[in-house]
């Protein structure tokens, strides 16, 4: 269990790579430690208390939703609780990338050293040569500095960006587009009007609860060395505002529904429901806004993923494959069979659970909507 991690980060001059140095905090006295960082860097000192430590390297280690790794391993005679680590070298992986007018460094490159997998602690990173940068979500203090009480130190720093930010009672709404067509100004009134309806939707409709403050960044990076889109808390980078407003709708929902549809582990088959309950407030939404019959069209796209992949429930416990499509073409088929009105239910069941896990989520229906419907969706999850 790790206490906190402070991070000094460095930019080199000419962006082929950075240099950091991290300072790990544990919770517990410790004699060995082992930890990942992506298999590119260079370690250049391991210390404990000032005093240098040898470790030993295993090099090209696959961990889950990283780039390639190295392992670093380390044992004492004494007890320790925090450690130091020095590196430096280029990056690579998901989303991460340094260049000239844009550096993006999260988990799935380990830049940082990984512990435990999407462990939630305190992260603090102070960033040096980032002068001409705008540092998204970082801070002026003494110095410029990133925290992050996520799972995730991201460092998403831009320049020369088309930047917008919308203000409302309470709460903002900050867009970043990597220009790259000049009709940055119209895309960022579309966007602005799709998400004040998405928000609209989830507060009215849904009746979700809301923060007394939602300080919300879209970044849109139009970088083709990427795909797809991610989201963290208050968060969401993609590549691509899509053109066409009903997919676009969807994939905002879905990606702003995650703000609510969080708290199961990622790791395990528990995933299927922060994916599926996610997608559930995104078709609603988009029945809702575009009508029955964009609702079935999407759905028929979805029913042709949802039978090719395997059931949501794997045999080992492991993330199944295909989970987004899966588990809303099961809450689908249950809206067949018990009424439209069923998908909301879900949605409000999953979000009012303290512990997010499948047995609770079937407990909760069992009391709130009845066996049949339990048996359903947990007959279901084995097909
Ligand atoms: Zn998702």
């Amino acid at each position: 269990m790790i206490k906190q991690m402070t991070m000094h980060l460095t930019r080199n001059n000419d962006n082929d790579g950075i240099q950091v140095m991290a300072k790990v905090e544990l919770n517990h006295l410790h004699q060995e430690q082992t930890f990942e960082l992506n298999n590119n860097f260079l370690i250049k000192e391991l210390k404990i208390n000032d005093e240098t430590i040898d470790y030993e390297i295993t090099k090209a280690v696959e961990i889950p939703f990283r780039t390639l790794c190295q392992r670093i391993h380390f044992k004492t005679d004494y007890d320790f609780n925090a450690f130091t680590v020095s590196y430096q070298g280029p990056v690579d992986g998901w989303y991460n990338e340094i260049s000239d007018n844009y550096i993006g460094l999260n988990i799935y490159s380990a830049w940082y050293p990984m512990i435990n997998a999407f462990e939630v602690y305190d992260k603090t990173v102070y960033l040096h040569n980032f002068q001409e940068y705008e540092v998204i979500k970082a801070v002026e203090e003494d110095h410029l500095v990133y925290r992050s009480l996520d799972f995730d130190a991201n460092i998403i720093a831009i320049k020369n960006w088309f930047t917008k930010k919308f203000e409302y009672t309470g709460s903002n709404f900050n867009l970043y587009i990597n220009p790259t067509e000049g009709n940055e100004e119209e895309l960022s009134e579309q966007i602005k009007t799709t998400y004040e309806n998405v928000l609209q939707y989830l507060k009215d409709q849904l009746g979700l609860p809301f923060e007394q403050s939602l300080n919300f960044d879209l970044v849109i990076c139009n970088n083709p060395l990427h795909d797809g889109g991610y989201f963290r808390k208050n968060l969401i980078v993609l590549i691509k505002a899509s053109s066409d407003p009903i997919s676009f709708s969807r994939f905002l929902a879905h990606e702003l529904g995650h703000n609510w549809a969080t708290g199961a582990d990622v790791m395990s088959f528990e995933d299927w429901l922060n994916e599926s309950i996610a997608e559930a407030i995104a078709v609603s939404y988009l029945k809702f806004t575009y009508g029955q019959e964009t609702y079935e069209k999407y759905m028929k796209k979805v029913e042709k993923y949802a039978l090719e992949s395997p059931a949501i429930r794997t045999p080992d416990n492991s993330r199944p494959e295909g989970v987004h499509f899966k588990g809303v073409y099961l809450f689908h088929l249950a809206s067949k069979e018990f009424g439209e009105d069923i998908i909301v239910a879900f949605i409000k069941i999953f979000v009012d659970l303290k512990e997010k896990n499948t047995a609770n989520f079937l407990t909760a229906i069992c009391s709130k909507l009845g066996k049949e419907v339990h048996d359903f969706i947990s007959v279901g999850l084995t097909n």
